[in-house]
């Protein structure tokens, strides 16, 4: 089956602080030998492809304090003339320009496909209207934001900003948006995340980090809901892509519902560009 994995970290090793390059020393060695100081589109094709992955979503990232670094333009670069990766930008808040400008910015000159932001990496609520004009542009232009929702492992995240609830007003005021919350504000807020999917539309639940096997366990309406779930493996912070992939397909779902997570939907998500 096709897989398209809509959650990568791509970058050296010595990019990550030294709280991400120690969890990723215990969870993905390999990765660490090999991409310690450069690291290639080609390698991470090939990576990709040897776990049964057809196209990958690659994420900028401006969190110093958490996790990393990873700029819009190294990210446009690393994806530019590889089709099976695609890029995704991220907002710098501690950068003087407003973020709609560094949104433009992003889709126009760089061909950025849409957005992560990671609110308690970069310590500000999703709901502030200060992002209302960066929502207004990605909403005209078809684009998706998708947020890390729950908890960390990596310190100095501020866990409070990680509440899916929050997007609850942004989705109320972009009902054109398409809103992915990432992990499903795992742990202890699973059940914010499933009455969000339920209640908008535009709202999806990507599960990178989460455990794949207690999917239903979560989201008992997984099922009804099938068109809500986005894949993702968070790799480099896992090793084992092709594991969890297989347990998607292990999932007491409907071959369609398995089709859905593991790539329509993600289709589906990218297509609605304009
Ligand atoms: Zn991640």
């Amino acid at each position: 089956m096709k897989v398209i994995d809509f959650h990568l970290h791509i970058a050296p090793l010595g990019r990550f602080t030294p709280c991400a390059q120690g969890y990723f020393r215990d969870n993905n060695p390999d990765f660490c030998e090999r991409f310690a100081g450069d690291i290639t589109p080609e390698a991470v094709i090939e990576i990709l492809r040897a776990q049964g992955v057809d196209r990958g979503v690659m994420l900028a990232e401006y969190a110093p304090d958490c996790s990393s670094v990873i700029t819009n333009e190294y990210t446009a670069e690393f994806c530019r003339q590889h089709e099976e990766l695609i890029p995704v930008g991220a907002l710098c808040c501690y950068n003087d320009t407003p973020y709609v400008e560094q949104a433009r910015y992003c889709v126009e000159e760089l061909g950025m496909r849409g957005f992560k932001l990671l609110p308690s990496y970069q310590f500000f609520f999703p709901n502030d209207p200060a992002f209302f004009p960066f929502y207004e542009y990605v909403q005209s232009r078809g684009l998706f934001v998708m947020y890390h929702t729950g908890t960390s492992i990596f310190r100095n995240t501020r866990i409070k900003y990680a509440d899916p609830l929050l997007l609850d007003d942004v989705a109320n005021e972009f009902p054109g948006l398409t809103m992915i919350m990432e992990h499903g504000g795992r742990p202890f807020w699973y059940d914010r995340a499933a009455w969000l999917i339920s209640r908008h539309e535009n709202m999806h639940i990507g599960i990178a980090g989460m455990p794949v096997r207690r999917l239903p366990e979560y989201f008992p309406r997984l099922e009804q809901y099938g068109n809500r779930f986005v894949f993702g493996s968070d790799w480099p912070g896992m090793a084992d892509v092709k594991g969890q992939i297989k347990r998607v397909l292990a999932l007491p779902v409907s071959e369609e519902t398995k089709e859905m997570i593991l790539h329509k939907n993600a289709e589906r998500i990218l297509a609605r560009a304009r």
